[in-house]
């Protein structure tokens, strides 16, 4: 009995530090995390309440939930942290079918965790690769052969950032299907540090490089350096289909904007790419933080929408999505400043 009970305490020891981990913070057991100011010190700091002024302003009427939820201390959460944080119990992490996002782009993973597949004329391009070489193997290739794709037509993976989450699968899709792989060079060292026996590292390839352009077939993706989350985080722009058009989606994989130098590359890469590009919707590989509702993914599992697609909001909008997530990221700046 003392033995469950302590292998319970354990398991969830493990969990908060690996959630800890995820989110580029402090150890478990040690205060504040250094990338997010205190509720104190937001709520105390002038230039972080002009800044959330801003941002209300900039939301108008059509994005006062969005504004809402960027302009806290920490800004979105996942699920799993934000639970963790109120003291709820932890929520089980769910495998889910493989969902058909737009004609062309597919969510393959859990409800807390999932990877993109972006099927073109000639082969396909993959971002992020899940927890682990079974993962890899079940999940990601086992749910290209369910969505009728081949998996030996890989040509590309491109990984958000170094953190587990993101890079379990990858070191079996690489030797089993030997893409080319692309990550930020500072996450190809600490992910290659990393590396244990139960969780090998990939081979070190291509290092990401700003506007970086990824073409397989007809398909051209974006790579943009968003470092913050951790130094090598980065992002891509995606043509997708709906409906006989192709719009832009911009997928993040991670929204922390902690140092001035973080913050201004991601006005960069919103200013002169995703605003350029006219993107209209940001996803991100851990459900409910960006557009990607976890609710709106199951529905499109039943069906895929047939008029206006639920996750593209426009241009113009989203350039107002964009400047609201950069002025919430300065209201953190300024009271982690102050
Ligand atoms: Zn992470």
């Amino acid at each position: 009995m003392l033995k469950k009970v302590l292998a319970g305490v354990i398991v969830v020891a493990v969990a908060v530090v690996a959630l800890e981990a995820q989110q580029g913070g402090a150890p478990a057991g040690r205060g504040a995390n250094p990338q997010f100011p205190t509720p104190e010190k937001f709520a105390a700091s002038k230039q972080a309440q002009q800044h959330i002024a801003n941002a209300m302003k900039i939301a108008g009427s059509d994005l006062q939930a969005e504004a809402k939820a960027f302009c806290t201390p920490t800004g979105p959460q996942r699920v799993a942290l934000a639970r963790q944080a109120q003291g709820l119990p932890a929520l089980e992490d769910r495998p889910l079918e493989p969902i058909k996002m737009f004609e062309n782009l597919y969510y393959i993973g859990f409800s807390d965790v999932g990877m993109w597949v972006i099927p073109t004329s000639d082969g396909i391009i993959l971002f992020d690769a899940l927890n682990s070489g079974d993962e890899g193997r079940d999940m990601i290739a086992g749910g290209l052969k369910k969505l009728g794709m081949n998996p030996a037509q890989i040509k590309y993976l491109i990984v958000g950032h170094g953190h587990n989450d993101h890079t379990g699968g990858g070191a079996y899709l690489q030797s089993t299907y030997k893409p080319r792989v692309i990550m930020g060079g500072p996450d190809w060292d600490t992910h290659i540090k990393g590396a244990r026996a139960d969780r090998p590292s990939m081979t070190r390839d291509m290092v990401a490089t700003d506007g970086q352009k990824v073409t397989v077939g007809d398909t051209t993706v974006t790579v943009i350096l968003t470092p913050g989350h951790t130094p090598g985080t980065i992002g891509m722009l995606v043509p997708v289909k709906h409906q006989g058009r192709t719009h832009t989606v911009m997928i993040l994989s991670g929204t922390q904007m902690p140092t001035r130098q973080s913050l201004a590359s991601f006005e960069h890469v919103y200013n002169d790419f995703a605003k350029k590009q006219n993107a209209e919707a940001a996803l991100g590989a851990h459900p409910d933080i960006l557009m990607n509702k976890l609710t709106a993914m199951e529905q499109m599992t039943k069906a895929y929408p047939t008029g206006a697609h639920p996750l593209l909001m426009g241009p113009q909008k989203f350039a107002r999505y964009l400047d609201i997530m950069l002025e919430c990221g300065r209201a953190r700046l300024s009271a982690l400043e102050s």
